[in-house]
């Protein structure tokens, strides 16, 4: 190792080693980058899922932890079920992605256990130290998370990883929303991957402005599972997490931002993983034909959609179940999988919004066509 007065100099350095940074390292070739990362996958070990075809099942398969071709939303009204034959609903351990990454490594590309840190940027790059040694890089890209707003509209959840004593019902359905809980605080579901019919991921998720206290999670899964007989028999892993609906600001505005801090997360649906995905590998095509601009995540239209559904959503939480259950009827499986990575067609899009509660749908795009955000 040099002196940390020496710093060593980078073509790139990649500001966190999570979904987006490590699948934009796994893309350079032929450049000196690295990237700087304080956990080790394992310690960022929870559930990434997203809706998956053939070829990226195959990509990730060292990392798929269960896969759907059934989901289903459910209301005290009945539940809707999509099935699939081109999409499939996929679970995987972002652990074992990010190890896979990790083990795709170029020999040019490499990888720091460590936080950065004094960074001073200059035209798209600049200088930092990481581990006690500087390094002065020509680009950089930023993942570290966007900061949050306390009062912005978020999606927040606590999951539990469990065994059961009995094998379940429907273990072959993944439940994407199930909205029979308390929706006194918000809007709120539970969310059931069944691994296999005695082995399921299960989360407390709430769509609101304001955290609840960790128990309060944890009481709304036991009762649910206490409601359907379910027994645990033992709880292998607890995952908590808060995924911004609102825009995100980053953390640094004078160097690029990528993945959820470059505004990679769908705002309506809190889902990122397959955009992150698509965007960094079109990043990692312009860098090689050395062009360093981040393609932008989403159209300006999507973005639009999505603010006037969440102002929607948040001018009347008690319309959020009719919201989501809704768009579930209105699509079918394929429509509905495109719907939520955000590659929905107009007419997709037409479906949804016809099938909407028209006034606080319209209102909330005219409050929305005339507010600056
Ligand atoms: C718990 C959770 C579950 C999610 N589940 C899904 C899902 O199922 N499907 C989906 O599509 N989306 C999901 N998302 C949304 C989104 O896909 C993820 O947030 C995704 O990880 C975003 O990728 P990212 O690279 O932008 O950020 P991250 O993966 O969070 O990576 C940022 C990295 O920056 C590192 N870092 C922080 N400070 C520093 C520093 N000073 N120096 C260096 N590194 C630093 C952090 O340790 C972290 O590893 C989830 C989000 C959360 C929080």
């Amino acid at each position: 190792m040099s002196s940390p007065d020496k710093p060593i100099p980078l073509d790139i350095a990649i500001i966190g080693g999570g979904s987006a940074g490590m699948a934009l390292a796994t893309q350079l070739d032929n450049l000196s980058a690295v990237v700087f990362e304080p956990k080790t996958a394992a310690e960022r070990d929870c559930s990434w899922a997203t809706w998956a075809q053939p070829q990226q099942l195959e990509d990730l398969s060292p990392a798929i932890s269960g896969s759907w071709n059934q989901w289903r939303l459910i209301d005290h009204s009945g539940e809707i079920i999509h099935q699939s034959s081109q999409y499939r609903y996929t679970s995987l351990s972002s652990g074992q992605y990010l190890q896979h990454c990790e083990a795709g490594l170029k020999d040019s590309v490499s990888l720091v256990r460590a936080p950065i840190e004094s960074l001073v940027t200059e035209g798209g790059g600049g200088q930092f130290i990481a581990d006690g040694q500087s390094y002065k890089a020509e680009k950089i890209y930023d993942s570290r998370p966007p900061e949050l707003d306390d009062n912005s509209l978020r999606q927040h959840f606590l999951g539990w990883e469990i065994s059961t004593t009995e094998p379940i019902e429907n273990a072959d359905i993944a439940t994407l929303m199930d909205f029979r809980v308390d929706q006194s605080h918000g809007l709120h579901f539970i969310y059931v991957l069944p691994y296999s019919d005695r082995h399921l991921l299960l989360e407390s998720t709430m769509i609101s402005t304001q955290l609840e206290d960790k128990d309060w999670y944890r009481n709304a899964i036991s009762q649910w599972l206490a409601e359907r007989n379910i027994q645990i028999q033992s709880k292998l892993r607890e995952e908590y997490g808060v995924i911004p609906m609102a825009p995100v600001q980053p953390q640094n505005t004078e160097i690029a931002s990528i993945g959820a801090a470059g505004g990679a997360v769908r705002l309506s649906s809190g889902y990122g993983f397959s955009t992150i995905q698509t965007q960094m590998a079109a990043l990692g095509e312009s860098i090689a034909a050395g062009e360093y601009r981040v393609p932008t995540p989403f159209s300006k239209r999507l973005i639009f959609m999505d603010k006037v559904f969440n102002r929607a959503l948040n001018a009347q939480p008690d319309h959020g179940v009719r919201l989501f259950m809704a768009t579930a009827r209105a699509l079918n499986a394929e429509q509905f999988a495109r719907f939520m990575l955000g590659s929905a067609s107009l007419i997709e899009w037409a479906k949804v919004v016809l099938a909407m509660p028209k006034w606080p749908f319209i209102k909330s795009a005219l409050i929305q066509l005339c507010s600056h955000d």
